[in-house]
This record gives structure tokens, sequence and C-alpha cells, in this order.
């Protein structure tokens, strides 16, 4: 069956020509920056990012020479700011530990921060077709529903199951056409939500299909519990200039600046504050949802006066033309889009 699964994917993929510059290239610094990218949003909206980083840094050498503020700046809107971190260490560590040439082998990709088996597969595969089959969401959800596989992905034994499956099935000739073509079948044909079974070559012999499991599968064991967290944000305004503050704890969006913050326990205790119980009309609140954590910013326009905050960065004081140039978490970013000054 996997022979027909393989076949059956390669030919499917074979004239599906999708215009994307990082899958005409072998170059395995590119390749990673398309992976870490497309880690973090969908290949619509990660293209531009990939076309901003490579022509700002068109070799590792570049990009491990770029401040890392500017870095985080190409990186807004894309979420998830330790992996822009990581990159950055990511690219310092190929110019000292392997001599400024990024590997290509997977057991030298590993070794190299914020590289996991995944991206290492992937990478070694495209850029010289490493026989390593690829494990990302799309392809555990692919062969859980045609092969018809309930045990959890995220356990021990879920995880050897699918990695010594995806490596079966793995056309050893030609692993990149094949890697590329798996994880393009799971984005486009068997989506998480509304999979196009009607039209998918797999169809006559998909488990999942006959067993009307689908909506049940990929199977996971643990459900994320996110912590809700309260941000009262004080925009505070002196003749043009704004008041900003770097993130320097040990937390989300280290690096990223804010507007000076006040954390809440809860969402009560924030509307009771003096700064929002004064003037609670003129209260702009935003929602942004984390892998781990749903953060309720409040937004509260303060006059001149800056309160106290948590924030323990430096205060600076931005004339607001030049807001563009620093990196700001997507709440912050959807505030300012909103032009509320
Ligand atoms: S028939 Fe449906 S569930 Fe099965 S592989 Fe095709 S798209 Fe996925």
């Amino acid at each position: 069956m996997s022979i027909f699964f393989k076949n059956t994917l390669l030919k499917w993929h074979d004239p599906l020509e999708r215009d994307l510059p990082w899958k005409t290239t072998n170059d395995p610094y590119k390749i990673w920056l398309s992976e870490v990218i497309l880690q973090q949003t969908r290949v619509d909206q990660g293209r531009p990012y990939y076309l901003k980083f490579v022509e700002n840094y068109p070799n590792v050498k570049s990009f491990s020479e770029a401040p890392l503020s500017d870095v985080l700046r190409l990186w807004q809107g894309l979420g998830y700011y330790a992996r822009a971190r990581n990159m950055h260490l990511a690219a310092k560590q190929v110019i000292d530990q392997f001599n400024g040439v990024f590997p290509t082998f997977y057991n030298d990709l590993l070794k190299i921060k914020g590289v996991g088996p995944y991206t290492a597969a992937a990478i070694s595969s495209f850029s010289i077709n490493e026989p390593r089959a690829v494990l990302d969401g799309n392809v555990f959800r692919v062969l859980a529903r045609f092969f018809n596989i309930n045990v959890p992905i995220d356990t021990n034994e879920g995880k050897l199951i699918f990695f010594n499956l995806a490596n079966e099935c793995l056309d050893k000739s030609m692993p990149g056409k094949y890697n590329q073509a798996i994880m393009d079948f799971g984005a486009l044909v068997c989506k998480p939500k509304n999979p196009n079974c009607m039209m998918c070559p797999l169809q006559n012999n998909c488990a999942a299909f006959f067993e009307k499991t689908i909506s049940d599968l990929p199977v996971k064991s643990k459900k994320i519990i996110k912590k809700e967290r309260f941000f009262l944000y004080q925009i505070v305004n002196r003749e043009g200039s704004v008041a900003i503050q770097k993130r320097v704890e040990r937390d989300i969006w280290q690096e990223l600046f804010e507007f000076p913050v006040i954390e809440f326990n809860n969402q009560a205790e924030l509307l009771k504050s003096p700064l929002i119980a004064k003037d609670c009309d003129n209260v702009i609140s935003l929602k942004q949802t984390l892998t781990h954590q749903i953060i309720h910013g409040f937004f509260v326009f303060c006059g001149t006066k800056l309160q106290e905050d948590n924030n323990k960065g430096e205060v600076l004081w931005i004339n607001s033309s030049e807001l563009s140039k620093f990196a700001f978490p997507k709440i912050i970013c959807q505030f300012l889009e909103g032009n509320y000054f």
C-alpha cells in the first residue's frame, strides 16, 4: 500500500507548478529561511517575508552580521519571536562552527540551534536529496487518515509509528520531491477541515474515508490549556512623542517593544484600575492568541502622565512617525494599524 501511496502522491504533484521562490533553489540557507518562516504562517503570507529576508540577507554571513533588532523588525507579524532570535543565533553558529558554510547533511543540521528533525529532514532532502522523511502536521494528518491510525501523534508510541511509516513511504530515489508532494498534499487536499476527498487521488484506498473517521484523525492526547493574561497599555503622548519600552524579561516577546504596561491577574482587577475607571469610554481592547497564552490588551489614553508599569525596560520617547522603525508584537501592531492616535 505504501508504494501506491507514494506513487500516487508523486503523480499528483508532478504537474503542480507552485511558483514559489524557495522551490527553485537548493541553497540550504534559503531553504532553512523558508522552512522556519513556513512554520509560522501559510505559504501566501510567508512568501513576502521570505523575499524580504533573502533581499536583506542574501547569505548566512550577512544574516549573522545583522543587528538582532533589524531581524526582529523584518520578522514582525509572524509571531513567536523566539524563532527569529534562534535563527539569528543559528546563523552565528554556522559562521563559528561550520566555517560559514551552511550544512546540508541531516546529522550536521541537527546541531544547529532551533533545527529539529523536521527542519533537518526538509533541508537535507531538498538540498542534496538525502533520504529523510519529513514529519510535520500535514504529514501526520495525511498518514493518519490514509492508513486510519488512531494512536495519538503526541505520544512516544505514536511518534515512533509515524516516523517508521513516513520513512517506509518515502521515495528513496527522489526524497526531496516526495517530501514536497506529501506536504503540499496535506496543505491543499487533505486539509485539517473540509478535506477535498471527492477530488482526492488516494480516495479509493483511503482507510479513513471508508471507515468514516476522517474528522477524528489525527488523534492528539493532550489538549493545550491556554493561560489568559491581562495587559493594560498606557498610551502617553507628550508633544507628539509617545512612550514605548523594550520587553527585557524572559517572557513572551522578549526584545520587542510595547507601550508601558501594567499586568493584572484577571479582567475584573484590570477594569478596577483608576486608569480605566475614570475614562472607560476611551479604552480600546484587543486580543492576541498565542500557542500557550491568550493576551487581552486594553489600551488606555493617559494624557501626558506615565503611571507605574511592570516593564523593567527604559522608557523611550518616540515621535509617532518613527514607530515603524521598531519591532512590536502583533497586538500592538493591530492597535497602531487602527489609527487610534
Ligand atoms: S480521501 Fe480524504 S481523508 Fe483520505 S487522503 Fe484523500 S483527502 Fe485525505
